[in-house]
Formats: structure tokens, sequence, C-alpha cells
């Protein structure tokens, strides 16, 4: 059994992803291809941003965000404390200062109240000028966009959706990448759309800031390439990843949806007597980038995984670290008292095989050893 069961996704999509990499390979065409455009102008109308860049990963993505608004040092930027690395390293890179706050256990998202009382802190404090939020779609669920907006403008910020799990996610009917300033995403290969390889892409209505990252993303070119009106970077989408992305959305959009929401309501149905399950607000569509399940503390978070490999099945721990006690992160000096949720979290939480290839006969054989192994206890 697979975590992630890429190679059985390759099989069902041979055909159209083969296809659709040799005319790469026919054309030579390997970087900003035409493929690239299509894919940037079939991923704005899904989203309906008006703009989508394509960049070469999602910590790029978020990166070349924060370089639009000119973030940089003495500013403040929060940053969920229970997510994936880049979150905060794309703000500790271009000199900003991230500041950690806590999430909710129930959905894993920022909690608001800790925000508001982090942007409260940094303002009395005031060492830090507090510019802007980032907001993870943890595990593929969005986080609170309406309550998150109405804080971001009562404290005049800047608000940045990282969906680099979350594409393909829903608040009624806006999707996902919509609700900020500027959203981005990932197309790493286990993400819910996944390239062959590293991809990325940068959403945004605004069109000055359009212009600025495709600016950005070839070394800060102006009118042509070899005029060079400011410090950008190099962060290309392959042609390649492009094609391998059209080849996918179709399925993903009218299939890989439907199959891992419908994976998640058979795993929380069966065990949501039993443990902490995932929890959906009303309202909110998540892409199921994980389907994650909390213990008890970490003594039986830690013999269920063991548990569970000695049977074959896969677990991942996402994620075994809050953000503050990296090491990285260290001298921002994070004070730990209002992140009690993500250091619990990081105890407790356990993820579990979710794609849309999965087999009803492999969630049962999970749900079955779950059940024996919580009995046993
Ligand atoms: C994967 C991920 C990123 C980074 O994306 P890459 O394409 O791997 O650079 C950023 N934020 C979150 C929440 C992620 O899960």
């Amino acid at each position: 059994m697979e975590f992630r069961d890429l190679k059985k996704q390759y099989r069902a999509l041979r055909v159209e992803i083969n296809q659709r990499l040799q005319e790469v390979l026919d054309d030579t065409n390997f970087i900003q291809g035409r493929q690239v455009n299509e894919l940037e102008a079939a991923l704005a109308d899904y989203t309906g941003v008006k703009h989508c860049i394509t960049c070469a990963n999602g910590t790029d993505a978020l990166q070349m965000a924060l370089m639009a608004w000119d973030i940089g040092e003495g500013a403040a930027v929060f940053v969920p404390d229970f997510t994936f690395f880049s979150t905060g390293e794309a703000v500790a890179v271009v000199g900003g200062t991230p500041v950690f706050v806590d999430v909710r256990k129930d959905t894993y998202n920022i909690d608001t109240t800790s925000l508001e009382n982090a942007i409260k802190e940094v303002l009395r404090d005031g060492r830090l000028t507090p510019k802007a939020v980032i907001a993870v779609d943890l595990f593929g669920q969005p986080a609170e966009y309406p309550a998150l907006r109405k804080l971001t403008e009562k404290y005049g910020l800047l608000l940045l959706e990282d969906a680099a799990q979350g594409f393909g996610g829903a608040i009624n009917d806006k999707k996902a990448c919509s609700f900020a300033d500027i959203a981005i995403t990932s197309f790493f290969p286990a993400k819910p759309l996944g390239c062959y390889g590293d991809g990325g892409a940068i959403f945004t209505d605004n069109d000055e800031w359009d212009e600025l990252l495709r600016s950005f993303r070839v070394h800060g070119k102006g009118e042509s390439k070899y005029e060079n009106i400011r410090i950008g970077m190099n962060s290309r989408l392959d042609t390649i990843q492009a094609a391998v992305l059209l080849a996918k959305f179709r399925t993903f959009v009218e299939a890989e949806l439907d199959a891992v929401n419908n994976f998640a309501s058979v795993y929380t149905d069966a065990l949501k007597d039993l443990i902490a399950t995932p929890v959906i607000k009303e309202g909110f569509y998540s892409s199921w980038a994980q389907y994650t399940i909390q213990l008890k503390n970490a003594t039986e978070r830690n013999g269920l995984q063991r548990y569970l490999g000695e049977r074959n099945i896969p677990s991942m721990i996402y994620y075994p670290y809050p953000m503050h006690r990296q090491k990285a992160f260290l001298k921002y000096n994070c004070g730990e008292q209002e992140l009690r949720n993500s250091i619990q979290l990081c105890n407790t939480v356990l993820s579990l095989p979710m794609h849309p290839y999965l087999e009803r006969a492999e969630i049962e054989k999970i749900v079955m050893e779950i059940k024996k192994y919580m009995g046993q206890r």
C-alpha cells in the first residue's frame, strides 16, 4: 500500500500524459513554451482569479509574493505555527520577521483570536511593523478567510493565501487561491495537483503585482529578457511540468476531488467515535492533501504508527515540530504560551494514506487495524 499512489495515477492517465510530454519533446520548447501559457489560462479560469503566474515551486511563489509587497527588514509577517517550513522560511529569506500564531485543533488552520493577540502584541512592542498575514490551507481545507479578511482590514495588513496544499478546495462556490490579495500553490508531486518535479503558481487580481511577479520570475526583466530593471530570480515552470499538469487537470477537477472527499467520509464515518477525525467547517470543501487524525498523546500516536507500519500501512507525522521550535527560527524568540495547540498537535497527529486511487479494501484494512490497536489499549 502506498501513502500517496502516484504510480496508479500514472497508469490511469498514461495515454494523455505521454502524449502531452511527447508534444514538448517534439517542439523542444522546454522553457516558457505555449503549454505554460495554456496552463496559466486554465488555472486562472478555474480559480476565478484574473492572473495566474506559474513559477518553479511553491516556496519561490511565497517569496516572490512577499517581494512584490516589498516586505523586508522591520516587517512582521504572521504565520501559523503548525505548517510546512516554507511558510515561515519565505518571510525570513526576504528579511522580514515571521511571527508565529497558534492554530485551531479542529481545522488545523490559523486561529483568528491568537492572530489578533499576536498583532496587538507586535504593535505594543513597537519594534516591528505588522505588514501581512500568511494563512495556510492546511491539509486541503481553506483557512477562515471571511474572518481573516475582517482582521487584516481592521489592522491594514496584506493577506497571502498559502494554498500549497489547498488547490481544489473551496468555501461555498469560491475556489481556493482566490481568497487573499495574493495566493500561491505548489505542484510538488504529492500535493493535490502535482507535476513530475517541482512547480508552483501565484494568483492575483492586481495588475501591478502581476507585472512585478512576471518580472521577478525572469531575473527582474523589463520589456525584454536582457533588460533587467530590478533584482529577481530564476523561477519559471518547465514546459514539461506544464504539460503534465494540463494532462492531469481535467481528471483532477472531474474525478479526483470527488474521490478523495468520498474516501474522507468513509474514514470519518468509521473512525469518528474512536479518535479525533478532521473537521471540515460548514460550507467548506477540502482537497484532502492529507487525512489527519489525532491521538491522545505521543505514546499512543507513535504506537499506532509503529503498529500500522508493521502491517505495511504507511502513515506520516505532519508535522513533528512547531515552527517556533525549529532551530532555524529560534532566533526569532517566540513565546510559547500562545502556541499550545501547535505544540500539542505535533505530539498527537498522524496522517493516513489518502489519494484518489485508494481502494475500498485498503481503507477497510486501515480502519480495521486502527480499531484493533485502539481496542488493545
Ligand atoms: C509544500 C508546501 C510549500 C512549498 O511548496 P514547494 O513547491 O515544495 O516549494 C509551502 N507551504 C506549504 C503549506 C506546503 O505544504
